[in-house]
């Protein structure tokens, strides 16, 4: 492309990706399950992370493969003890929206070194409280997708 100075086409249409358009089902599990059951989830799901929800489907937390392989080399009952108890908790999750341009959540998952950002919606509680519900998750894997997507544009 000619112009040093100017995006290339293909620079602009990715800029307008969106979170929404790339995103995978949310992987989904509730505080009280055991963390052996997390682990069999995470076996059965096929996934990397799990994230923690209520049942309203409200964000709790997030748990990955190396805070099941710390609990299980502790001495923590794996069939006793709930995820909610050793996950990443809110306010402390990075998340990512629909309407995010991918390149923004891409850059998060660099920037925090992780594998998956749950994908949220806000809402407003009773108390007038910012929640989030989950409708999503964009992974690394959504990312490397899009990659070869592109990649193979007009093949
Ligand atoms: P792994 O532990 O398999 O390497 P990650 O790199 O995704 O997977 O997770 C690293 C740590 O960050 C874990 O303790 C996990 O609970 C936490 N974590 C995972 N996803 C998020 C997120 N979206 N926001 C904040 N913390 C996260």
């Amino acid at each position: 492309y000619r112009d040093k100075h100017e995006p290339s086409p293909l620079l602009l249409r990715l800029r307008q990706l969106r979170v929404g358009d790339f995103k995978s089902m949310p992987a989904a599990i509730r505080a009280n399950i055991s963390i052996y059951d997390a682990i069999v989830t995470m076996f059965t799901q096929n996934v990397g992370s799990l994230i923690v929800v209520a049942e309203d489907h409200e964000l709790l937390g997030m748990i990955s493969r190396k805070d099941l392989l710390k609990a299980a080399l502790g001495k923590t009952e794996l069939q006793q003890v709930p995820v909610g108890v050793i996950m990443t908790r809110m306010p402390n999750i990075i998340m990512t929206t629909p309407d995010e341009p991918i390149i923004d959540a891409s850059r998060k998952l660099v920037q925090h070194q992780i594998d998956t950002l749950p994908v949220v919606e806000a809402f407003i509680d009773e108390q007038g409280d910012e929640r989030y519900e989950v409708v999503g998750r964009f992974t690394k894997t959504n990312v490397t997708k899009i990659l070869v997507q592109i990649g193979t544009l007009g093949q």
